[in-house]
Order: C-alpha cells, then structure tokens, then sequence
C-alpha cells in the first residue's frame, strides 16, 4: 500500500520544498520506493534535484491537463528509488484550465492521476504551492494525509487556522481520509527568543501532532547547508550529509517510518 502526503502551507517560504525534497530523498535512502509531485509552477523541487527545463519535455502540466499519462512524465534522478513528476512554470496556467472548464470534480484531477502509478510506489509525496488555490486542494484532495512545515520565525502560526478549515472542510467533503500527519518546525535557531517562543508554542497548542524520535521533537535548524544544498542540484541529504539540517530530515523519515 502506498501513501500520499502533501507538504502544505499557504505562506511562502517557510520550508515546504526542502521538506519535500530531503523526506523523499531520505524514504527512498532507507530503502523505500518513492515518487515526488512538484506541484508548484516555480518547480524549486525539479531544480532541486539537479533538473534544469531542458532536461524534460513534458511536465505535471501537462498531466494535469490529461494530454499526457503520469508514468509518460516520470524521471528517474540521481539517488536510488527516487523518482521525480517534474514541474514547470507553465503549470501556473492550470488555474485557468481548472476554473475554465465545466470539468466535474475537478479537485480530484490530480487524485486521477496518482491513481495510474500509486501502486509502483511505497510513498508519494507532493510539493505544493504558496496558495490555498486549486493545485493545493487537488494535492490534499489525493492525500492520506499532510505535513505541514512551520518557519519558526514572526508570524509562524498566521494563516494556520485557514488552512486547517480547509484540511476539515475537506475531509467533511471529498476525502475523508485526509488527517494531519504532523506539523515540522523549521528553520529554528537557537539564540532567537523568537524562534524559541514559536517552538514553545508549538509544542503548548500541538503536542500530539509533533514528530519525534526517541523522546526528542524533531525540529530542522537554521542551517546553513541547507540553504547552499538547491544551487547544487541535491538534498542536503546527500549534499551533507553530516549536516545538523541533513540528520533532521533523516530522523522525520525514521520516524515516519516507525509511526
Ligand atoms: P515557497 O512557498 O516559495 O514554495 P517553501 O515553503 O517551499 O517556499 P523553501 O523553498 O523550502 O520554502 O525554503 C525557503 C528558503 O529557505 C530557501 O532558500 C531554502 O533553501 C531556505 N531554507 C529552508 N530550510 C532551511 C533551513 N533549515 N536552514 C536554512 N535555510 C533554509
Ligand atoms: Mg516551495
């Protein structure tokens, strides 16, 4: 059985693609089958992983819009089991497409799509976009369940609430299945107050919803290595691999695993 989980927060920037990116890396470097969906039109997690637009023709566009079949678009990248739907930034017409069209169901296009290679999988996991908008919905809409990043810095938990009326409302709605697999600290940095308060209130409001291993909450660091991993082409994982923002991400896979 495979499981989908989409890495979402409608706020920019807080850590969503390196998320997705280094889990999926991490799941497939203990041994697991697994499919990343980038989701989002400024395709971070295709460049990411060492992908540049001439490298494929054919994108989640592309499927998204039924001219072509998922499997005709997978990419085999350069660590072991992972494989990539890569994205372009065509993709930001889809919205267009969704709302342009009298397509029924139209939050479950992505769903469709899954469903063709889901079983080829041990885990897919989707990267979405900055925004509540149609592909955020169609990435929830086909998930088991979601990951949702915190940037540990002013302003963390503004819009959180939106976003959990839209995890319900969902599952009130077309998928019932979907629950919260956890919330991720990220970008935590231990001389901030700030960063600290976040933290604490984190683990005050979310306690249960908090991954750890062992007795300790997984929290990623500010880490610098993080930051310099995109511009060359890996997860920090394998990037560096010693790294405190690596061993973070490598724990949220053990630990996913265990669960
Ligand atoms: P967007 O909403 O634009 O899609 P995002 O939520 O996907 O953004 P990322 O792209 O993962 O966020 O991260 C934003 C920036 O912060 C990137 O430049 C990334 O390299 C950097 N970053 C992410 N996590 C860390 C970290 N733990 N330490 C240092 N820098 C980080
Ligand atoms: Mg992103």
């Amino acid at each position: 059985m495979s499981e989908i989980i989409s890495i979402a927060n409608q706020k920019g920037g807080v850590g969503k693609t390196t998320t997705a990116v280094n889990l999926a890396a991490s799941l497939a470097d203990e041994g697991r089958k697994v499919l990343l969906v980038d989701a989002d039109p400024q395709s971070n997690a295709t460049t990411n992983l060492g992908f540049s637009r001439n490298d494929y023709e054919f994108n989640i566009y592309h499927v998204l819009i039924g001219s072509k079949k998922l499997s005709e678009i997978i990419l085999k990248t350069e660590i072991k089991r992972l494989h990539l739907a890569p994205s372009n930034i065509g993709l930001v017409g889809i919205e267009k497409e969704f709302y342009g069209s009298r397509q029924k169901n139209r939050e479950l296009i992505m769903r469709r799509a899954l469903d063709e290679v889901k079983e080829k999988y041990d885990y897919i996991i989707i990267d979405s976009p900055p925004a509540l908008g149609p592909i955020t919905i169609n990435a929830l809409s086909a998930s088991d369940s979601v990951i949702i990043p915190i940037q540990c810095e002013f302003f963390a938990l503004e819009g959180l609430a939106q976003l959990l009326n839209t995890v319900s409302l969902l599952r009130k709605t077309i998928n019932p299945k979907l629950r919260i697999k956890g919330f991720l600290p990220t970008m935590y940095s231990g001389q901030n107050n700030l960063s600290k308060q976040v933290l604490a209130d984190l683990e005050h409001h979310f306690q249960d919803k908090l991954f750890s291993l062992k007795k300790d909450f997984i929290v990623v660091p500010r880490n610098v290595k993080v930051a310099e991993s995109p511009s060359f082409g890996k997860p920090v994982t394998h990037y560096a691999a010693n790294s405190k923002g690596s061993r973070a991400y490598r724990a949220l896979a053990k630990a996913i695993l265990k669960a």
